[in-house]
């Protein structure tokens, strides 16, 4: 999984969408222009279009070690 993040155009800041999907899931969604979303960085809503995205790569986290 992949977190979808958007560049805030007021403040440059990337933006977690509050998506996170596949790539290939993503890329294969029918649906070109997403749901507006509150911008946790200026608080204002922003449109957004699947070209906008950047998808973060997700590090895969190791398993606990039992203690
Ligand atoms: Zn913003």
């Amino acid at each position: 999984m992949n977190r979808i993040l958007i560049k805030c155009p007021n403040t440059g800041k990337l933006v977690y969408t509050g998506f996170a999907m596949d790539l290939d899931t993503f890329e294969a969604s029918p649906v070109e222009e997403m749901d507006p979303i509150e911008c946790p960085a200026c608080h204002k809503t922003h449109r957004w279009k699947k070209e906008d995205v950047i998808l973060e790569r997700e590090t895969p986290t190791k398993p606990k070690p039992n203690p």
